[in-house]
């Protein structure tokens, strides 16, 4: 039987076809095709301004100087995240903490995170930035991170690299709320442009940082340059950025993808209501529903409960061993070695490690066909019921 991947890009001629024309144009980098997928982004997400970039990790990274952190600042983020969420404070000098999740969100926790920052006023030790993070699509509880935003002084940056195309009362992520939102387009999120990934803000001069930080810290806008032009040559570099660029190529794929988002995100929510019927009578714990949002269903993430006759490291490697391609998200970042260095240890976190512990990604994307989740539900019950 064929292997059944845990998620799966859909590529289809348009995007080819996309691709090729760039390929056949006079720019295969820093020409049109970025400007149209910024702005197909920033309309599609009702945000005023979208910048794009070679991966997620580079626009955390870059988005986080823009806001301010370096040296001495402090922010906080999910455990339950890929470490790319923590890494991009330690890439600016920072300090990073985390706040414990919401067993049943698996997102940041406000309880945890207003008890810390509590402690945190009293010890003068507040976040500069917080990073909560959308994880497997579902939206964060972001008006009351807000709330606590303004209270405490805090910026947000929103780890949405899960959650293209999500909604939070009634709207899309990454307009609302958050100083800045990051998306991923690497292959196995929602949509894809091979790598490559964006921020979206409502802030003009914030998107400027960003757009500056993107490409080396050189600019020719007028607005920002220090000295009088000395020529047709002249350009300048004002701060110390990076060659964080997205090409023409991979913006166009993001583009042509993300004309059919809404389609291939009902498949994906359609896969996940029919996984909610088919294993409603297995000892597991499904994924959460919120009636002000929706998620993306980047993940569908189960966990074993007491009453399964298998764990987790069984019921993984069985799947496997039956060409099923389940994952794990996420490892808790604070027992990863390296931070483990930082101090961090096992206990630190304990509803995120508590939910790593039993929790088993299974396979969805929007090809998938009612054959191939049947299987998967079949491999889950013989093991677990
Ligand atoms: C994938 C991912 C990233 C990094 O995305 P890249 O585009 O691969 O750099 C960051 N945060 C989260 C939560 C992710 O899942």
């Amino acid at each position: 039987m064929a292997f059944i991947p845990y998620s799966r890009q859909q590529i289809e001629q348009a995007d080819i076809d996309a691709v090729v024309e760039v390929l056949q144009s006079d720019f295969l980098t820093q020409g049109p095709a970025i400007e149209r997928f910024e702005k197909d982004f920033a309309e599609r997400h009702q945000v005023a301004h979208a910048v794009a970039l070679s991966n997620a990790t580079a626009a955390l990274h870059i988005a986080c100087l823009a806001l301010g952190v370096g040296q001495g600042s402090r922010v906080w983020t999910s455990p339950n995240s890929f470490v790319a969420s923590a890494n991009c404070a330690l890439y600016c000098g920072a300090e990073i903490d985390f706040v414990d999740i919401d067993p049943d969100s698996r997102n940041m926790s406000v309880e945890r995170l207003r008890e810390k920052l509590e402690g945190a006023k009293a010890e003068g030790t507040l976040p500069d930035v917080v990073i909560p993070v959308d994880f497997s699509g579902m939206p964060c509880d972001l008006e009351d991170i807000r709330a606590l935003a303004d209270e405490y002084g805090f910026r947000i940056l929103q780890d949405a690299s899960h959650a293209t195309g999500a909604e939070y009362q009634g709207k899309p992520v990454g307009g609302q709320y958050a100083d800045a939102s990051v998306f991923s387009f690497h292959a196995v999120k929602i949509v894809t442009s091979a790598e490559g990934g964006m921020v979206t803000t409502q802030d003009a001069e914030l998107a400027k940082k960003i757009a500056l930080l993107r490409s080396h810290g050189v600019t020719r806008d007028a607005d920002l340059l220090e000295h009088a032009p000395e020529g047709g040559w002249y350009y300048e570099q004002v701060d110390l950025g990076y060659n964080y660029r997205i090409t023409d190529v991979q913006a166009a794929l993001g583009a042509s993808q993300l004309e059919r988002i809404d389609t291939m995100q009902a498949e994906r929510a359609a896969r996940a209501d029919r996984y909610d019927e088919i294993l409603a009578d297995l000892p597991l714990k499904l994924p959460k529903r919120f009636n002000d949002r929706s998620s993306a269903w980047h993940l569908y993430v189960v966990e074993l409960t007491d009453e399964a006759k298998c764990d987790r490291a069984t019921l993984f490697a069985a799947m496997r061993e039956a060409g099923i391609g389940v994952n794990v998200h996420y490892i808790p970042i604070h027992t990863q070695p390296h931070y483990e260095r930082l101090g961090f240890a096992r206990g630190d976190f304990p509803a995120a490690e508590a939910y790593y512990d039993r929790a088993i990604t299974i396979p969805l994307f929007p090809a998938m066909t009612d054959e191939e989740q049947d299987r998967v539900a079949q491999v889950i019950r013989e093991h677990v019921a």
